[in-house]
């Protein structure tokens, strides 16, 4: 691949980037940590079109693992992809569904002609995925992509997810 990959310590919503990927829920409605700045960010036009989505496309939700592209309204950005992280289970290995998280995410942006693509660390929050796995996947993955995006930059809101993700670029 030839996407070159960065890393800040930062708010994914203060992001200059064509495209800031959201860790959104499947019901596409809004949601807590980044979805939530997001949406707060971003304004009403984020939802508006999110609203859409559910009513034409997905009536159930938005499956784990894929991705969908909206306005970015009043962020620095073109458009939000939203996707869909696997809540971390001891019982079950999801990394399939986390990768493909990225995958698809990275999918969307090629679609679109997007060059920059701002990722958050999918299901680090709310959805229990411990920081140091993550950070192997979304690296792996994108790593591994096939994709036209010049830059893939990883967004990490502390200290410990930024030396989890910085470990893995070494
Ligand atoms: P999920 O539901 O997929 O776990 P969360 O939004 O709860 O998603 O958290 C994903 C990661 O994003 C967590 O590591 C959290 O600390 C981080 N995070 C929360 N707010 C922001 C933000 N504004 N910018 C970047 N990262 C954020």
């Amino acid at each position: 691949m030839s996407a070159t990959l960065t890393l800040v310590r930062g708010d994914i919503t203060r992001q200059s980037a064509d495209a800031i990927v959201n860790a959104a829920n499947s019901s596409l409605l809004g949601g807590g940590g980044v979805d939530g700045a997001i949406h707060r960010r971003g304004g009403p036009a984020i939802l508006e079109e999110c609203r859409r989505l559910r009513a034409s496309r997905y009536g159930e939700g938005l499956p784990t693992g894929r991705a969908v592209a909206t306005t970015a309204g009043d962020l620095d950005a073109r458009w939000v992809i939203h996707t869909v992280g696997p809540v971390f289970s001891r019982e079950e290995d999801r990394s399939a569904l986390l990768a493909s998280c990225y995958r698809e995410s990275l999918r969307v942006a090629d679609g679109l002609g997007a060059r920059t693509v701002a990722f958050p660390a999918v299901s680090t929050g709310v959805y229990g995925w411990p920081m140091e796995d993550a950070a192997r996947i979304a690296v792996q993955t994108v790593r591994d992509a096939e994709t036209a995006v010049e830059e893939i930059r990883f967004v990490l809101f502390d200290e410990q997810a930024y030396a989890a993700f910085a470990a893995r670029l070494r």
